[in-house]
């Protein structure tokens, strides 16, 4: 084993100059014991200026059709298989996800996900295109990038999301290969893979990460980042259990805000140059330990609410925001085609080709 020091300095420097880290240095990483967190914080801080600026890129989301879905994932109140207590309904209509998209700009997010539970985008005749639809009406009434959460899709699906307006498809791994069968037995996991990568044929940008905290190892943990690594996805959104009643996790223990933080910093030295987004759990699990995730190496959050249960003010993530002198990603600043564009190059990053 290398001395922590040595390790992280090797690490650091490595993400600096966007040279891999390799996995077996990864899993040291992800080894360390809690005295090392401080500068292992440290040199993912180093790393995110370097390659991401003081910008922080917010997003929002609605919870555009909600339960009754057929998977059986451990974690989710949506799944007909939980018995969890929560609103279920089908695709909201242009109206509600337009007034979403504006709260959304109202709350300095510049991506607005539209998420429906559910296997794949439709569950009746016509609703892909309705979905298609929906995504339209946002870009014609709200400059935002356009993201969406739809479960498995096609290229062809990828494709006509593209022309639609869509940004960005996410669709999360959820946990390593190795775990997931005791995540999900409904679904396998090439499945996601598959989904993944017809996004990515389809000219999308790609979101995708996981679920940390229900029950995988450190070996589990860094699985899962090599396997989003090789993927190339652009943006990867770490969850943090917050174990819902009705569902199979709702006795999972919680996991400390210092392993919490660990696993933030080893993705931004191993993923440098990607949007690490911390997502779902944050408020349960980190508390008065949320700012850290910055110094972490996150240059994302969420704001407001989740899929179905609240998040704080996202007044107070704005003010967390300014006292750390960071700032929130500006917003496209016109709708219609090419706006995206110029967010991504305001976010710090280069204009890639894929938006
Ligand atoms: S995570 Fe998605 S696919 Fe899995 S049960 Fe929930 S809504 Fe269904």
């Amino acid at each position: 084993m290398t001395p922590p020091e040595k390790l992280m300095e090797r690490c650091r420097d490595k993400a600096l100059r966007l040279e891999p880290v390799s996995p077996a240095e990864g899993l040291e990483l992800m080894l360390l014991s809690p005295e090392h967190i401080m500068p292992l914080m440290a040199a993912a801080d180093r790393v995110r200026r370097r390659h991401k600026g003081n910008r922080i890129s917010l997003c929002s989301i609605i919870n555009a059709r909600s339960g009754r879905c057929p998977e059986d994932c451990a974690f989710c109140s949506q799944s007909v298989h939980a018995t969890s207590l929560i609103p279920e309904y089908g695709l909201v209509d242009s109206e509600t996800i337009i007034a979403s998209a504006r709260n959304s700009l109202a709350n300095k997010a510049h991506k607005f996900g539209l998420v429906t539970s559910g296997r794949g985008p439709q569950t009746r005749e016509g609703e892909f295109d309705e979905i298609l639809d929906r995504l339209r009406e946002v870009g014609k009434n709200a400059p935002i990038h356009r993201c969406a959460s739809l479960g498995v899709i096609t290229e062809e699906q990828g494709r006509a999301l593209k022309k639609a307006g869509l940004d960005e498809f996410h669709h999360n791994l959820e946990t390593a290969r190795s775990f997931y069968p005791s995540v999900c037995t409904t679904r396998d996991y090439d499945e996601n893979v598959a989904a993944i990568r017809a996004a990515r044929e389809a000219g999308l940008r790609v979101c995708s990460g996981g679920i940390f905290g229900m029950g995988e190892t450190p070996e589990q943990r860094m699985e899962l980042a090599e396997e989003l690594r090789s993927l190339g996805v652009d943006s990867i959104p770490l969850n943090f259990l917050n174990p819902v009643g009705g569902t199979r996790l709702q006795n999972a223990p919680p996991l400390r805000p210092l392993e919490i933080l660990k696993i933030i910093a080893v993705y931004r030295l191993y993923l440098p140059d990607k949007d690490i987004k911390v997502a779902g759990g944050r408020e349960a699990n980190l508390r008065d330990l949320q700012s850290f995730m910055f110094f972490a190496g996150a240059n994302s959050t969420m704001v407001g609410n989740y899929l179905t249960t609240k998040g704080r003010d996202p007044a107070a993530d704005l003010q967390m925001i300014r006292d750390l002198e960071l700032e929130p990603c500006p917003s496209p600043t016109a709708v219609g085609p090419g706006a995206v564009a110029t967010a991504s190059v305001l976010a710090g990053g280069e204009a890639k080709h894929e938006i």
